[in-house]
């Protein structure tokens, strides 16, 4: 066994150098330095956030986290595994012990295969065999109905699919989810609920969360520690509450200055508050099969109204 006092992450002065193409016969390829020297630990069942703004590195640290990628120096492991420099075939059980959920639910999920086989997708790849009951029971934790099994990612509202995604990432029994700007391409009023879903999920099932977002108050909603990333560093790192009501260091409080949302909910309004503004603000436009993405039985919100927008434009 491993010890308990093992991170779920070490992330160790860790570089990625993205090389452009070349420009110019005579000088160097361009290098992008993603990530300058990334170091930082993740403890089992931590809820740990990364924000900053667009281009400043999250979704490579993330790839790198997820051995998608590889880091250009630095060392990376996940459950006291080094993985930076596995071969690909002996990354198998990080596939077992760590999941993600991706910012564009329609790009993730194939078209062509209706929820029952997306969501199995990655059971099938461990060589599991009849997943149906399986399938119910991620879907019922997720918030849809049996029936949802048999239907196809286009009939989904964009909530909804990021539903999907998350049963998938949890079919195989991760002990870590990775979410990359979950709820960013949703439309506002949907947020809460599936922010209320991935922090709910992450407590019954005790798992250890890593989540990054470039909206400080998403991840204020569902982090207990939070990391400041600014142009391929990491400049901040602490409590989320403390870093968000005294930052440090001066690219930490400008963007906590930045954020308006965020001064809203540290004046006192809670999440559970902006989450009844943002269904109060919703029209009334009703759709049949919004029932999963509407509020919770709690008798104080017309139930079964929906405004989100279905992006059209994804494959
Ligand atoms: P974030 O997720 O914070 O928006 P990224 O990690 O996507 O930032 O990107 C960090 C920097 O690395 C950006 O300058 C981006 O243009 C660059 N970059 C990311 N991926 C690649 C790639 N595959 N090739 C070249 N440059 C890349
Ligand atoms: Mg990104």
């Amino acid at each position: 066994m491993t010890e308990p006092s093992l991170p779920a992450i070490r992330v160790r002065e860790v570089t990625r150098d993205y090389r452009r193409p070349r420009t110019s016969l005579t000088r160097p390829a361009p290098v992008v330095r993603a990530l300058r020297g990334v170091s930082l630990d993740i403890a089992r069942g931590q809820r740990f956030g990364i924000v900053g703004e667009s281009g400043c590195g999250k979704s490579t640290l993330l790839r790198i986290i997820a051995g998608l990628d590889r880091p250009t120096t630095g060392s990376v492991q996940v459950e006291g595994v080094e993985i930076s420099r596995l071969p690909e075939r002996r990354l198998g059980f990080l596939r077992a012990q760590l999941q993600l959920v991706f910012q564009d639910p329609m790009g993730s999920l194939d078209p062509r295969m209706p929820v029952a086989d997306i969501v199995a997708e990655p059971l099938v790849a461990q060589g599991h065999r009849d997943n149906a009951a399986r399938v119910r029971e991620l879907l019922e934790a997720v918030g849809l109905q049996p029936e949802a099994a048999e239907r196809y990612p286009h009939q989904f509202s964009g909530g909804q699919r990021q539903r999907i995604s998350i049963a998938r990432a949890l079919a195989p029994d991760p002990r870590i989810l990775v979410a990359d700007e979950p709820v960013s391409a949703l439309d506002v009023s949907v947020r809460a609920q599936v922010l209320n879903l991935i922090a709910d999920l992450v407590d019954r099932l005790s798992l250890t969360l890593v989540f990054v977002s470039h909206d400080l108050s998403v991840v204020r909603h569902v982090c207990d520690t939070v990391a400041v990333m600014h142009r391929g560093e990491i400049v901040e790192i602490g409590p989320t509450e403390q870093v968000y009501d005294a930052p440090e260091h001066p690219y930490a409080r400008q963007l906590v200055a930045a954020a308006p949302r965020l001064r809203a909910a540290l004046a006192g309004r809670t999440a559970a508050d902006l989450a009844a503004e943002t269904l109060a603000a919703r029209s009334d436009l009703t759709r049949p099969d919004a029932s999963p993405d509407s509020p919770r039985p709690t008798g104080s919100h017309p139930a079964g109204t929906h405004s989100e927008a279905t992006p059209k434009d994804q494959p």
